[in-house]
């Protein structure tokens, strides 16, 4: 869970990258952090926190330069902490280098055991530094071709930021997990992890990078490259489901438009009689607005959420404690009163928030409350850079939708199946990854090793 932004010869370089981060920030609100490059030397500042207090005039001002990359973070390899904030800046043999990663290389674990014994010293738990260390270590001429050479020797999901004195390279792994597309503001190429940020700087969007492309941009222009195996295409489908933000164009669709089908889906198949539909906000507004539109069952903001609760809170004093999700959702009263009522969210985690949705609902007089989840059950962790908890602690690993429906206190309870989730993306070729609902993998690892390779990276925690 990570945001990337990049972008090439402009003389606003680290002022913009600070904006396409800030729209960005829905994707990683752990640290933050932008290299910027005026060709000679390269500067970085990286800061535990959310990009508009890390940010500030002064600090942006000791970014000089034309060129710069940024990144956003929400750790799924590796703890969180300042270390393992990005961009992650080095001086090697051929100068500096910066590198912004999302996604979770797989086997980075094999080869950080590797290159230790190699002699390489490691600075961070991130699986990202593997990487760096392979450049730096590879025999390649150009960074491109040692970039190249590096990605060759990992596995799993990346798209990848990466800011030398003199270009920009910006790559996706083959199978195309995360999203990175490419446009251009002026005559300067910008990369981002989302089109959002396109539109927050004006840019226009040119085209998603292609899965297995690498894009070198320097002053001669810009240089695409086929440097992988072509390898059946595996989109990260949660990045429509709950990820991404919904005036997001990515993998061929736009994001809100995505998220309606699936609730007009949901609806076809899972419709009850209710006086309103209301969304779990944010992350089930757009669902709830398909299924309404699909049933005609009216639409009504029944929650509302304060949106000023961040991780940092503390909650005071012991014996007025234990606001539980009030602090964050309060429900309408005169709206809920005496209604049947249907409570559509985007995915069930470990099932906490809807249980005190849902008592909230009933102690302010709602007659009904029917649970619809636009998503299958969440069954599988998972390792190509969305942080899910472990097995144990996804609910629907271990329960039944029965069982579910009544830890929730809920009426009913019905999901998406993932035969209905795959109809409602439209007929073609299904080029998503769906392993946290279906367990199908589109990497071969034996149980066990994962878990092994995410708590390697949270070695060191702080
Ligand atoms: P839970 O109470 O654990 O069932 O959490 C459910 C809520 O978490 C839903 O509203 C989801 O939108 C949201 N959610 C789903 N996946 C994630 C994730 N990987 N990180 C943070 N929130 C998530």
């Amino acid at each position: 869970m990570c945001g990337i932004f990049g972008i090439f010869d402009h003389k606003d370089a680290a002022n913009l990258t600070y904006l396409g981060l800030h729209a960005l920030q829905h994707r990683g609100q752990e640290s933050a952090g932008i290299s910027c490059t005026d060709g000679e030397t390269m500067r970085t500042h990286r800061e535990m926190g959310l990009v508009s207090d890390i940010f500030n005039a002064q600090v942006l001002s000791g970014l000089p330069g034309r060129s710069a990359i940024g990144h956003v973070r929400y750790s799924t390899s590796g703890s969180s902490n300042i270390d393992n904030a990005q961009p992650l800046m080095v001086e090697y043999a051929r100068g500096h280098l910066a590198m912004a990663h999302n996604g979770n290389l797989t086997n980075a674990m094999i080869v950080k055991n590797e290159l230790q014994n190699y002699g390489s010293i490691f600075q961070s738990s991130s699986d990202t530094e593997v990487i760096i260390h392979l450049i730096a270590l590879s025999h390649e001429g150009s960074t491109v071709e040692r970039l190249i050479s590096s990605m060759k020797r990992v596995e799993g999901s990346y798209s990848i930021a990466t800011l030398t004195n003199s270009e920009l390279i910006a790559l996706r792994d083959p199978l195309g997990f995360r999203p990175l597309s490419l446009g251009k503001l002026k005559n300067s190429y910008v990369v981002s992890s989302e089109t959002c940020a396109f539109d927050l700087i004006g840019a226009k969007y040119i085209r998603e990078i292609d899965p297995g492309e690498v894009l070198l941009i320097n002053n001669d222009g810009l240089t695409s490259i086929k440097p992988f195996k072509e390898a059946p295409l595996r989109h990260c489908i949660f990045e429509f489901i709950y990820f991404a933000r919904p005036d997001s164009y990515m993998f061929g669709k736009t994001v809100y438009s995505v998220r309606k089908a699936l609730g007009r889906q949901l609806a076809r198949e899972t419709a009850v009689k209710a006086d309103m539909v209301i969304p779990i906000p944010d992350s089930g507004i757009s669902a709830a607005l398909g299924y309404s539109q699909e049933t005609g069952v009216p639409f009504e903001l029944g929650l509302i959420r304060n949106h000023y609760v961040g991780r940092t809170f503390i909650e005071p004093r012991e014996s007025i404690r234990h606001f539980g999700v009030k602090l964050k959702l309060n429900a309408l009263r005169d709206i809920v009163k005496g209604k049947r009522i249907v409570v559509i969210d985007d995915s069930i985690v470990r099932a906490t928030t809807g249980r005190k949705i849902i008592k909230m609902l009933r102690q302010y007089g709602a007659k009904e409350v029917h649970f619809r989840v636009s998503s299958p059950p969440t069954t599988h962790p998972c390792f190509y850079g969305i942080d899910t908890p472990s097995r144990s602690q996804l609910i629907a690993s271990s329960h039944t939708v029965e069982e579910i429906n009544k830890y929730l206190g809920s009426d009913s309870l019905q999901y998406l199946t993932v035969e209905s989730m795959q109809k409602a993306l439209g007929r073609g070729e299904y080029t998503y990854c769906d392993a946290c609902f279906s367990g199908s993998y589109p990497s071969r690892f034996p149980w066990g090793m994962e878990l092994e390779q995410m708590e390697l990276f949270a070695k060191g925690e702080k």
